[in-house]
């Protein structure tokens, strides 16, 4: 699947879910459920949000096996650096990062991050919110340097926003666990599957074979406009004051 698709099926899972796997204890200081009484209201609007983005960002993590993905090229050489040792590492495109093993580990370093380590934290955050940014295309259409000034404006911004709405980051872990786990289930619609049980290496293809061919019609002039609306509902459906 093409990075937009994969970037905006995160934001979805997140809006989606977050209400509902923040009652996890994990995910909340106990003062704040202490505070509201109901669970679902744990996260604030701020940390919702930022949430969505993270987990958008998070959703483009498992395709860093993929020197020629979106991911490998969002920040130079850097990531195309990295995308290689991962490539490497991980025995190739869909390999070990599209499984849930990956999810896992990700995830729980997240939430070690989080916990223990504030720059590190911060400096994911930065990342992931810049890849997010990437991927739904935000920039100038032929314009590299200008794209990423623009990125990295918006990114520095919303990080600023962040801070200064006091959002904690006690569910990094588990947007990030979800964003490379919806990769996997979007990855799992197309026609090669993934190994979702690594280091097994049978592949899992979703039912009935939908067969989604990557980067094709469909995907480009159908399920992007379809999930952009997704995104905007759910967003005024769990915003809007009620
Ligand atoms: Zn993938």
């Amino acid at each position: 699947m093409m990075g937009h698709t994969h970037a905006m099926t995160g934001a979805i899972a997140w809006l989606g879910l977050a209400p509902g796997l923040a009652a996890l204890p994990l995910i909340t200081d106990s003062s704040r459920f202490m505070e509201t009484g109901i669970m679902v209201n744990a996260l604030t609007p701020a940390e919702f949000i930022a949430g969505a983005l993270v987990c958008a960002g998070a959703a483009m993590l498992p395709d860093l096996d993929h020197p020629s993905a979106t991911i490998a090229h969002t920040f130079g050489p850097v990531t195309w650096a990295l995308s290689k040792a991962v490539a490497w590492v991980s025995g190739g495109h869909r390999g070990a990062t599209h499984s849930l093993v990956f999810a896992a580990a990700m995830g729980f370093g997240a939430h070690w991050l989080a916990g223990t380590y504030p720059i590190g934290r911060d400096i994911m955050v930065v990342l992931l919110v810049g890849l997010a940014l990437r991927a739904i295309g935000i920039g100038i259409p032929g314009n590299k340097l200008g794209s990423a000034a623009i990125n990295i404006g918006l990114t520095a911004g919303l990080y600023a926003v962040f801070l200064s709405l006091s959002v904690g980051y006690a569910w990094l872990g588990l947007a990030v666990a979800v964003g490379c786990l919806i990769h996997v289930v979007g990855d799992c619609m197309t026609e090669r599957g993934c190994p979702v049980l690594w280091p097994l290496s049978v592949k899992f293809v979703l039912p009935w074979k939908i067969g989604i061919k990557t980067g094709k019609k469909f995907e480009q002039k159908i399920l992007a406009p379809v999930l952009s609306v997704a995104i905007v509902g759910l967003l005024f459906w769990r915003l809007a004051p009620g």
